[in-house]
């Protein structure tokens, strides 16, 4: 039974004794065109293994199963689990659902014990809006066998993502995805398409990873940079800078051989810039 319907989920959770939860973000899928789209983003071959966080009640779920090789699904709402055993279990000999929290579940043993030696997963999810940051910046920073991403998420989020540095949508997440992947937006989506209805639009983004970082510097200076540098978004590079420690003069010094003008908002800089002060800072030219 396809579940892209209204009529077919509010059926479906009635049967269970279930009510969307708002606390966990369950806004279900019912538009078939933008399953299509997702689906098709992340581009399955019979041998991937995807990761889905988030299954709801099987409805993407369903269609991953039939084009991938392996789909593991973690839930963290036991009703949910419940619906999922009869909607995909049963269904589709390829679906393993997992009960527990996408966000501290151990995701290295998970997709280690399921992937072949040098082989990398996908994750493809309508993730829940209330943790989509932390769980994206999870996927990026823990060094996951993962090659693509493929995620709904607000609009806003999504905007983040792809946005160019002095925009006003750039900042800390905009860098982070664009440093490990590389992101696009492939569909906007109506608010329209969920059920219930949320306050805000969505996107679906494909977060393509990289082989090797787009510049030249060690990770963790990089991102204490980066993180110094919007961590104090009105003031200028050099005073933010300073948060980490190191005298104004270093600052100052570290920036001029950089070639970039102390006097810049941190939120202005690209990636090969922050390298360069990252670089600097440290030493390591
Ligand atoms: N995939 C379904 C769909 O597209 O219709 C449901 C998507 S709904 C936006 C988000 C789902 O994530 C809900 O089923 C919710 O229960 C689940 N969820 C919320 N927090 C979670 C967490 N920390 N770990 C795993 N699943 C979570």
């Amino acid at each position: 039974m396809d579940l892209a319907n209204p009529g077919a989920l509010k059926a479906l959770m009635a049967r269970y004794g279930l009510r969307p939860q708002h606390r966990l973000g369950q806004n279900f899928l019912i538009d078939g065109r933008v399953l299509d789209g997702i689906v098709s983003a992340a581009g399955l071959e019979p041998t991937d293994v995807v990761l889905e966080i988030g299954p709801g009640l099987g409805t993407l779920t369903q269609r991953l199963a039939a084009k991938a090789g392996r789909v593991v699904c973690v839930e963290l709402d036991r009703g949910l689990v419940q619906v999922l055993h009869d909607t995909v279990q049963k269904a589709y000999d390829n679906v393993e659902v997992i009960h527990g929290d996408a966000g501290r579940i151990d995701l290295h043993k998970l997709l280690g014990e399921r992937l072949a030696p040098g082989q990398k997963a996908k994750v493809v999810a309508n993730l829940p809006y209330y943790i989509t940051t932390p769980l994206v910046m999870r996927l990026l920073e823990e060094e996951l066998p993962l090659s693509h991403v493929v995620v709904m998420v607000q609009k806003e989020v999504a905007d983040r993502m792809v946005s160019p540095p002095g925009s006003k949508a750039y900042g800390a997440l905009s860098v982070a995805v664009q440093y490990y992947t590389e992101p696009r937006i492939v569909l906007r989506v109506s608010r329209a398409s969920f059920m219930p209805q949320p306050e805000v639009d969505s996107a679906v983004v494909s977060l393509r990873y990289r082989e090797r970082p787009p510049v030249d510097a060690p990770p963790e200076a990089f991102f204490r940079v980066v993180r110094a540098a919007f961590g104090q978004r009105r003031k200028s590079l050099v005073n933010a800078l300073t948060s980490l420690g190191v005298e104004k003069a270093a600052v100052h010094a570290a920036l001029e051989a950089a070639g970039i003008d102390p006097g810049r908002r941190g939120e202005s800089l690209s990636l090969e810039e922050f390298a360069a002060v990252a670089r600097t800072l440290w030493q390591r030219t």
